[in-house]
């Protein structure tokens, strides 16, 4: 087996893995885990109850891992309220762990999206214009982890992901740009994995959660291509994060406490403008260099189309906590894409960057998920490959 090296250059990008490891360890990972927990960053809007597109409904995962505590609307900040809610009576309170037919308030007020744009994405597959069975949902409450959600369900949505939507690399016939989505999938794909073995139900009957490094090396490490691949996609959503600066320096993180606004502004511009990232990896990724052949544009709509038929597979995921995370971590990359390649591009001269608040968030939190894992896998990985190796 070839062994992980964190040397040299990440493959398409800028910087090298010794530079990303100490910049995620000492910047941006402390930055985005207090961001994460700021109100505005906390509570994502999320359709979670759809329909598959592509094959008869096999049927909600009943295991209790998988349920989303919805959050009632007594809890989300002032500001996403609907002006005439009187709440919720005090016994629905608690989130309802595990009981998704608990009264909840699912309905969103267009109003706490003041400020922000409301347009489609053209990455993604819902329409984020509709708000129509919404739901909120505070992520603190509901952390992406093992839920024992596996089998031919699970193995159903990875296998259309990678054989109908982003087709295998190396193939002689990708192109730059193909590998890319396929390097994007895979390195989400790696970063679930790593939740799964760094939360991991150790022992059903005690409730004893942990680390569970065999299944670390087992699904990630023995595979260099998809550590390669997380660190590729940590940098691509860094680029875009970055690129959006200044969008996101003004945008506005209300959320009727001022106190907690200021202080989401503050780390938000703490991340954007970090003096030891500029210095170090100015830019993570040149995305300047896609699109420059002839065949451009209809690479494009190609490639969107693609990434959009892997966001509507997130309907198909038959567990409500993994659907979460696989809605929000699309549609944060569907983001990431969006500032990358849809505005602001030397062919798109005279667009405007416009984000909504949920990109935004999605965003974020993606970013964040990505920093957890490349923390973990180097802090971990090798006490996992020497763990393997002693068995
Ligand atoms: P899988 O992870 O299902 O992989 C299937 C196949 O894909 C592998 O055999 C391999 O050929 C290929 N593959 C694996 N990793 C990569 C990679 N990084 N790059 C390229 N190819 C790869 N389970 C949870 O417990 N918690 C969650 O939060 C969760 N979220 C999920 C979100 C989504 C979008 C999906 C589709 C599934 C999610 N699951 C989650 C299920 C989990 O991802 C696995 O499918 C499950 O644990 C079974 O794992 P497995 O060993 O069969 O391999």
């Amino acid at each position: 087996q070839e062994k992980i090296k964190f040397s040299g250059v990440v493959e398409d990008c800028c910087c090298d893995y010794e530079t990303v490891n100490k910049l995620n360890d000492q910047v941006l990972y402390p930055s985005l885990q207090e961001l994460v927990k700021t109100p505005f960053f906390r509570y994502f809007k999320v359709k979670l109850w759809c329909d598959c597109p592509f094959w008869p409904d096999d049927g909600m995962c009943r295991l209790r891992d998988c349920s989303v505590c919805e959050c009632p609307e007594s809890e989300f900040p002032e500001a996403f309220k609907k002006p005439s809610s009187h709440g919720l009576p005090s016994d629905d309170l608690v989130c309802q762990e595990g009981k998704p037919q608990s009264a909840v308030d699912r309905t969103v007020d267009t109003k706490a999206f003041r400020g922000w744009t409301v347009t489609d994405n053209p990455w993604t597959n819902d329409d984020e214009t509709d708000n129509a069975d919404m739901t909120y949902v505070n992520l603190q409450l509901n952390p992406e982890r093992y839920t024992g959600y596996s089998g031919p369900s699970a193995r159903r949505i990875w296998d259309s992901v990678y054989s109908e939507n982003c087709p295998k690399y190396p193939s002689e016939e990708l192109c730059q740009e193909e590998r890319i989505l396929y390097k994007l999938i895979s390195g989400l794909h790696s970063s679930i994995s790593i939740h799964i073995a760094a939360d991991y139900l150790l022992d059903e009957a005690t409730n004893l959660w942990g680390q569970n490094l065999t299944l670390l090396y087992d699904r990630v490490l023995r595979y260099p291509d998809r550590v390669r691949n997380l660190y590729f996609t940590y940098l691509f959503v860094l680029r875009a994060v970055t690129k959006a600066a200044e969008y996101l320096e003004q945008a506005e993180y209300e959320t009727g406490n001022p106190t907690d606004d200021l202080k989401t502004q503050s780390l938000m511009k703490q991340l954007l403008y970090n003096p030891q990232l500029q210095a170090a990896c100015p830019l993570p990724f040149d995305e300047a260099k896609l699109w420059k052949g002839q065949r451009g544009p209809e690479l494009k709509q190609k490639i969107q189309g693609q990434f959009r038929n892997v966001s509507a597979l997130m309907d198909c995921i038959g567990c409500e906590k993994c659907r979460l995370w696989g809605k929000l971590q699309v549609l944060g990359l569907g983001t990431a894409l969006k500032i990358l390649f849809s505005v602001n591009g030397q062919e798109h001269l005279g667009q405007t960057l416009e984000l909504q608040r949920n990109e935004v968030i999605a965003l974020i939190n993606l970013l964040n998920r990505l920093s957890e894992s490349v923390k973990f896998i180097h802090e971990m990985g090798p006490a996992a490959e020497r763990l393997v190796e002693g068995q």
